[in-house]
């Protein structure tokens, strides 16, 4: 089923995201950011590093990338606040996005395991999800980062919104080589770039 849906993107050559420069509100899309955790909720943890500020950090290179695109970014959480998924979904269905990206970061008991991970539901939207999804594989893939293929995920999140999704798993805070770029605003801005020229 995955297969055929990506296959029949690559086929069909998906036109969602084309944005015309010179019609600046044309075709403009609109992408919600979902950094995930916060407040109580700190997500990984790494000794003091944790998942909720990492996601939020990239969450905000990412905004500021994207300033000068054809792109309309929402970050859904600007605070260190917990928000429940539900709240998440309710927030995100006002605003009705053409994109959503959860963004989160690994642990693994396995310290070897790296690399950016990106998982999509099967709903509806797998197709435009898959869509979204592989062109973040791809725009990581070219900078030779190590990434695994799309993968279907079940998430309370994506498989409950009305509209395309993907998380994204920025890396494992448990391998020493993923910190590098999780840990450091060289790596944080490397991750968010990767992504965001993965929507023009
Ligand atoms: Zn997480």
């Amino acid at each position: 089923m995955r297969l055929f849906c990506l296959l029949f993107v690559l086929c069909v050559g998906f036109n969602f995201a084309s944005a015309d420069p010179t019609h600046p509100n044309k075709n403009k899309i609109k992408v919600v950011i979902d950094a995930g955790h916060g407040g109580s909720d700190s997500g990984a943890i790494n000794n003091t590093v944790l998942e909720k500020q990492i996601v939020a950090d990239v969450s905000s290179h990412l905004k500021e990338l994207c300033k000068d695109k054809n792109i309309e970014i929402i970050l859904l959480r600007t605070e260190d606040k917990f928000m429940s998924l539900q709240e998440r979904i309710s927030k995100i269905e006002a605003l009705s996005p053409d994109l959503v990206i959860s963004l989160h970061a690994n642990y693994s008991k396995d310290r070897e395991r790296n690399g950016v991970e990106v998982f999509v539901a099967e709903n509806e939207f797998t197709i435009k999800s898959s869509y979204f999804g592989t062109k973040i594989l791809e725009s990581f893939k070219r900078k030779e980062f190590k990434t695994s293929s799309l993968k279907s995920a079940n998430f309370f999140l994506m498989r409950n919104l009305n509209c395309p999704a993907v998380t994204v798993e920025l890396g494992f805070l448990s391998n020493p080589e993923d910190m590098k770029y999780l840990n450091s605003e060289f790596g944080q801005k490397f991750l968010a770039k990767q992504i965001a020229s993965s929507l023009d």
